[in-house]
């Protein structure tokens, strides 16, 4: 069975979304590309010095909340920062390609080993002082 099902063959689906409520997600099946990212623009987006990450399908991603899809910035050639328009939180990162980028800390149950970063993006750009530690690799049960 795909751990991303249920035993019934249901895509499992996570939901998140920002501080106020007005902007939600729901993401359904695997989250791709699980990492960290400490470049320049994801610290100004977040004001965190690491950021962790999540890829999905554009079309596994759906807007749940009142304020509907979140407001955009473009941030580069190929993508926009997304954020909610009441309260300002991160949310992610939706790329031209049909990629949605989600930021682990606005899910609502950030504490799943799919969400675990598995790689670091841009670590030199850390300060000296700052280190991400992501712990061991949960068994897969
Ligand atoms: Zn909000
Ligand atoms: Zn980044």
């Amino acid at each position: 069975m795909d751990q991303e099902t249920t035993a019934a063959g249901v895509a499992i689906v996570r939901t998140g979304g920002c501080l106020c409520g007005a902007v939600r997600f729901s993401a359904r099946g695997a989250p791709g590309f699980p990492h960290t990212c400490s470049c320049g623009q994801c610290r100004r987006h977040s004001g965190a010095l690491t950021v962790a990450w999540v890829e999905y399908p554009a079309e596994a991603v759906a807007w749940t909340g009142p304020a509907g899809p979140p407001a955009r910035w473009r941030s580069s050639a190929g993508s926009s920062r997304a954020f909610c328009p009441t309260c300002g939180s991160t949310l992610g990162a939706l790329d031209d390609a049909p990629v949605v980028a989600l930021v682990v800390g606005a899910f609502d149950v950030p504490d799943d080993p799919a969400l675990r970063p598995e790689s670091h993006s841009f670590e030199a750009s850390r300060p000296g002082w700052w280190s991400v530690s992501c712990g061991a690799v949960p068994p897969v049960e």
